[in-house]
C-alpha cells in the first residue's frame, strides 16, 4: 500500500517505520525544515551546546516496549530531571518533596509529620476536586499552593486555576521524603546525540521517503491509499468549525560562559516574573563540556494563527468543539488522526510512541478493511 504520513514528529516517524517494515511505501511529508516535530534538537553554532529547540524534553516511561523501543535507535544516557523553583525570593527544590515543605515552613519535620502538617493545612472538605485550584487546597494547601502553583499556572494558561481540570496538576507529584526526581518512572534518559539523530534512525529506512518544507495537499491525499494526519485535528478540516485553543511559547535566548543556573530548569513561581522558567540546554547533557551557555527565558500565550502550537487548551469551550471535530474526523475515511495536536491532547513522548505502535499494530491487522481509528 501506499502510505501518506502528515508530519515527521514521533507520531508519524513510528507508524511510517512499523508500516514500512510491513512493506508499505510510506511518504512522509512536514512543512517544517527539520524532522522530529517539537521534540527537534540541535547542535548549537556558537557554543556546541545541545539545543532543545521547542523546550526541554525528557524522556521518561514505565513501558518497558516503549523503553526497548527508543533503545533500539538512540543511545540513551541516565538523566533526572531534577527542578528548581524560585519563589517568594528563594530557590526550592521542585516537586514538593521533605526539602521544599521543611524550608518553606522553616520546620524540621520527618516524613510522617509533615503528612500530618499538610493534611492540617489541606482543604479536606474538597471531596473530589474537579478543578486546578481545589486539587492544589486538597493536597497542598494555600501557602504552597500561592507560592508554586497559582502564579506559574496563571502565566502558562493565561487563566485562573479556577477554570482549569485538576488533571493538570496530577501530573505532579507530593512527596514526603528527599527524593527530588521530577519523575517516577522505572526508565528515564536522554539520547546522547539528541530526539532529531533518534527520529532520524527511525525514518532511515528503504521503504521510507521524507519530504521537508512541504505543506499538505489534497492532491497527495488521492494518490495515497491512507493517511495518517499528525498536524492539528481542527487544521485538517480548515477550521470550519472554528479554531482549538493552544498556549504557545516564546523563547528569550541568551548566552553566557560557564554555568549560568546551575541547573537545567529554574521555575518562577511569582506572577509578577513574566517568563515561566528559564532552560540553561547543556545541563540536558551532562555529559558533555561546553565553555559557552544558552539560556531561554520562557513565556506562554495564547497561539495566534500561524504560531507553533504547544498545549491543548481543552477548556469546557473547547471541549464542545474538540467533540464536533471528533464526529467529523470519525466520519473522514482513510484517514486516521494521531499524536498530540491529531487528537488535540497534553500527551507525553512515550505515551505518543505507545500509541503510534498500537495505532500502526491496528492498522496492520485491518489492513484489508480500509481504515483504522
Ligand atoms: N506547575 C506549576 N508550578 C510549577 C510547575 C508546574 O504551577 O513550578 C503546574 C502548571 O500548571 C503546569 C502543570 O503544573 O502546566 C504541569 O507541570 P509540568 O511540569 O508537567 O508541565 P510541562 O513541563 O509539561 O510544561
Amino acid at each position: 500500500m501506499k502510505i501518506l504520513l502528515v508530519g515527521a514528529g514521533l507520531s508519524g516517524a513510528v507508524i511510517g517505520r512499523e508500516l514500512a517494515e510491513a512493506g508499505h511505501d510510506c511518504r512522509i511529508i512536514d512543512s517544517r525544515p527539520h524532522i522530529a516535530g517539537n521534540c527537534h534538537t540541535t547542535r548549537d553554532g556558537d557554543t556546541g551546546v545541545m539545543m532543545h529547540v521547542y523546550g526541554p524534553h525528557i524522556f521518561h516511561t514505565d513501558d518497558a516496549g516503549v523503553w526497548n523501543y527508543v533503545n533500539r535507535f538512540a543511545e540513551f544516557l541516565p538523566f533526572q530531571n531534577r527542578v528548581k523553583t524560585t519563589a517568594q525570593g528563594r530557590v526550592y527544590s521542585l516537586p514538593i518533596n521533605l526539602l521544599t515543605i521543611n524550608q518553606f515552613f522553616g520546620t524540621t519535620l520527618r516524613p510522617d509529620e509533615a503528612r500530618d502538617f499538610i493534611e492540617d493545612k489541606a482543604d479536606t472538605s474538597i471531596d473530589d476536586p474537579q478543578t486546578f485550584e481545589e486539587q492544589a487546597l486538597r493536597f497542598v494547601g494555600p501557602e504552597l499552593y500561592q507560592a508554586f502553583f497559582k502564579g506559574y499556572t496563571e502565566k502558562q494558561w493565561g487563566c485562573s486555576p479556577t477554570e482549569l481540570p485538576a488533571s493538570i496538576l496530577k501530573r505532579l507529584p507530593v512527596r514526603f521524603n528527599y527524593d527530588d526526581n521530577y519523575f517516577f518512572h522505572r526508565f528515564q534518559g536522554m539520547p546522547r546525540d539528541g530526539y532529531t539523530a533518534m527520529i532520524a534512525a527511525i525514518l532511515d529506512h528503504p521503504r521510507i521517503t521524507v519530504q521537508l518544507d512541504t505543506a499538505y495537499h489534497p492532491d497527495m491525499a488521492a494518490e495515497a491509499d491512507h493517511v495518517f494526519w499528525s498536524g492539528p485535528l481542527d487544521g485538517y478540516f480548515d477550521y470550519r468549525l472554528g479554531r482549538l485553543g493552544y498556549r504557545t511559547l516564546d523563547f528569550e535566548r541568551f548566552d553566557g560562559r560557564g554555568d549560568y543556573q546551575g541547573c537545567a530548569v529554574m521555575n518562577y513561581g511569582d506572577r509578577d516574573v513574566p517568563y515561566t522558567r528559564i532552560t540553561e540546554h547543556k545541563h540536558f547533557s551532562p555529559w558533555e563540556s561546553h565553555e559557552g551557555t544558552v539560556c531561554y527565558r520562557e513565556f506562554s500565550r495564547e497561539a495566534e494563527p500561524g504560531d507553533t502550537p504547544y498545549y491543548p487548551i481543552r477548556l469546557v469551550e473547547e471541549k464542545a468543539l474538540l467533540e464536533q471535530y471528533v464526529d467529523l474526523a470519525r466520519a473522514t475515511p482513510g484517514v486516521t488522526f494521531v499524536g498530540r495536536l491529531g487528537t488535540y491532547r497534553y500527551l507525553d513522548m512515550d505515551v505518543t510512541i505507545r500509541e503510534a505502535l498500537d495505532t500502526a499494530q491496528t492498522f496492520l491487522s485491518h489492513e484489508s478493511g480500509g481504515k483504522a481509528m
